[in-house]
């Protein structure tokens, strides 16, 4: 391992405590940001505030020759759930036994914060503070509500924080849990709201109206049987759609006909299918069966909804993780392998089943991205979640080699 980071090694686990400490649930991570703004104070980062939505965003500046990366992460997690089911630790009191440390968001995400901390503490320390100016900036990013899938916070920082304050960005890594392998691509995910319609009736004369219900018994047969739906396979396997969801209006217990039914569908797909192939799919089935029955009608759409930041920011955002995938030759691919090869880790490339904000980075604003640090993925959103602290100091010293090397630095800077 490297020496600078041995000799760290301390301060990175007191660093992490701090975060997991810090119970910073989505849309109420203002006390976790303004903490990591005054870390990145304390070192002596070139700027560091909070942004309209309130992300916490520090910058390195370089030269401007590039490359200019952002490391990003998101700051807010899940609830803890029953804490008897903790015992005997609790979630916000993390502690370590066997070289594992417990609490909330150890693995998803704050070792990965904390990681990505230390790296650019590290340049500060070794490079910038030693009079030696990088070719690029390095930006900080730690976002705000990841964990609603809504990717609010990521979405803010590419579409308003970097045109405000002139940042540049050619490749993004993001330090979601990767047990310190290369995630480089992620399968798509897509919530539709279905709505069926229908005219009310007292349900005593049933034959008066039309039940809206009914009418979303061919469409679930349709889902459930696959029929006239595309399931393509990626790196993870064949994908997949279910029904997560029912309601109908009226509902209740009035004796009523409802007017109108409504599903949500979780539909998972691979980067060959669009959004227009994914929602066609469901205009083709409709189409057929308003062909057999003039009455039937049916609407698709995507969920959105209505979020708002703890700086108060608001904005209708739509649940959807458009796919993505790395290019095994893309250049930041090929060098992290390289970066991480020379300090003795051997990642595997990898895939996620699940989402990131690599969606809104790579699949959207068409930027470059890796997934990395030494997060274990297996325990994430469960309760005694844990990260092993050689694993997270590992991922620390593996952004300190992929920064050196993106930079031309002598990496015995660190040594
Ligand atoms: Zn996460």
């Amino acid at each position: 391992m490297l020496k600078y980071v041995q000799d760290t090694k301390n301060d990175y686990v007191e660093f992490l405590k701090k975060l997991v400490s810090i119970r910073s649930y989505s849309g109420e991570e203002k006390e976790l940001s303004e903490c990591l703004v005054e870390a990145f104070k304390e070192i002596g980062v070139d700027e560091a505030f909070t942004d309209g939505v309130g992300n916490a965003v520090a910058i390195i500046r370089g030269t401007g020759e590039g490359p200019n990366i952002v490391l990003s992460g998101h700051m807010d997690i899940v609830p803890e759930g029953n804490v008897e089911l903790w015992a005997p630790f609790k979630p916000y009191e993390p502690e370590i036994v066997d070289g594992k440390m417990y609490g909330r968001g150890t693995s998803d995400m704050k070792e990965g914060l904390a990681a990505v901390y230390c790296a650019m503490k590290a340049i500060m320390e070794n490079v910038v503070k030693k009079g030696q100016r990088l070719s690029g900036d390095i930006v900080f990013c730690g976002v705000v509500q990841e964990e609603p899938a809504v990717m609010l916070g990521m979405k803010y920082f590419l579409e308003h924080t970097m045109a405000e304050h002139d940042i540049k960005c050619d490749v993004v890594y993001i330090a979601e849990p990767s047990n310190n392998n290369l995630t480089t691509g992620q399968r798509g995910k897509m919530e539709l709201v279905v709505k069926t319609y229908g005219k009310c009736a007292h349900s005593s004369a049933p034959e008066e109206g039309i039940n809206a219900l009914e009418h979303m018994i061919p469409v679930l047969k349709a889902i459930f049987e696959k029929d006239g739906i595309t399931l393509l396979e990626d790196a993870a396997g064949k994908t997949c759609l279910t029904v997560t969801n029912i309601e109908v209006k009226p509902g209740g217990t009035l004796s009523c006909i409802p007017d109108e039914c409504e599903i949500s569908i979780d539909r998972r797909f691979t980067p060959e299918q669009s959004d227009e192939d994914i929602i066609g799919e469901f205009e083709a089935i409709f189409a057929k069966l308003s062909a057999e029955n003039p009455e039937f009608k049916a609407t698709v759409e995507p969920r959105y909804f209505d979020m708002v930041s703890w700086t108060g920011y608001e904005e209708k955002a739509r649940k959807w993780h458009p796919s993505w995938q790395m290019d095994r030759d893309n250049e930041y691919v090929v060098r992290a392998f390289k970066a991480l090869n020379g300090i003795g880790q051997n990642p595997k490339e990898q895939y996620s089943k699940g989402g990131t904000d690599g969606s809104m980075t790579c699949a959207i604003h068409k930027i470059p991205t890796i997934i990395y640090s030494g997060g274990e993925g297996s325990v994430c959103h469960k309760e005694k979640e844990w990260v092993d602290i050689e694993e997270a100091v590992k991922g620390y010293e593996g952004y300190v080699a992929i920064i050196a090397d993106l930079y031309g630095l002598d990496i015995a800077l660190f040594d």
